[in-house]
């Protein structure tokens, strides 16, 4: 049967490259679930929906279509049929998501959505709570880390407007499902640490 490599971890730490390198390299499915995130923060934009009224944002949930899917082992999200691609980086979903994904309805949503992918096979998944919500049966769970000071240039290399630690806050306090170290996880702090460096100690973790 299928498995679930469940990778959590701030904003920032290195994880999303780490999840594609490792899935590219076991030939499993990386799924990204922040761009899930993302298409209904993006979705709140699009319709003038404030994304901290959880009421309207439960309400569009009905009105739009979200569709996951996969491409070249790659996860996709379509809103109403379309890929957002890198409109779903920009700024001001950034300060939007966080909000989106503190509403319960919304991630019992995803959640589901995240859950599906195992019947497509096996996976590599990255968020937040995937190994302690999602998938916490799994044995294969990691916890990637890096210091704020290097998540934030991190960011700043690549260009993009984006405070993570300020989204970590919000993520980390939330009631539903906060950003956790899952039972079970093995912490990686990648501060000082290259890809492959991450991806040798994650794939110790699998062996294990
Ligand atoms: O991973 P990424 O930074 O793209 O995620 C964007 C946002 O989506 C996070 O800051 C968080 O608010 C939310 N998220 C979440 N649970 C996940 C993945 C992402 O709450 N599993």
């Amino acid at each position: 049967s299928n498995i679930a490599v469940a990778i959590d971890g701030p904003a920032a730490s290195g994880k999303s490259t780490v999840a594609k390198t490792l899935a590219k390299r076991l030939g499993l499915i990386m799924v990204n679930t922040g761009a899930m995130y993302r298409a209904v923060a993006w979705a709140t934009i699009q319709h003038g929906v404030d994304p901290a009224d959880s009421a309207a944002v439960i309400n569009l949930l009905d009105r739009v279509d979200f569709t996951c899917g996969v491409e070249n082992n790659l996860s996709t999200v379509l809103v109403d049929g379309v890929d957002l691609g890198d409109a779903l980086r920009q700024d001001a979903v950034n300060s939007r998501v966080s909000k989106v994904a503190a509403i319960s309805e919304v991630r019992e949503l995803l959640v589901s959505m995240q859950r599906d992918y195992l019947e497509l096979g096996s996976v590599v998944m990255e968020g937040r709570d995937i190994g302690s919500v999602v998938f916490p049966n799994t044995p294969f769970k990691m916890y990637i880390d890096a210091s704020e000071e290097v998540r934030r240039k991190r960011r700043a290399a690549e260009g993009i407007i984006d405070d993570p630690t300020a989204r970590d806050k919000e993520d980390s306090k939330r009631k539903s499902s906060p950003l956790v170290i899952a039972e079970g996880a093995v912490v990686i702090d990648s501060s000082e640490m290259d890809v492959e460096q991450v991806v040798q100690a994650a794939l110790t973790v699998l062996r294990e």
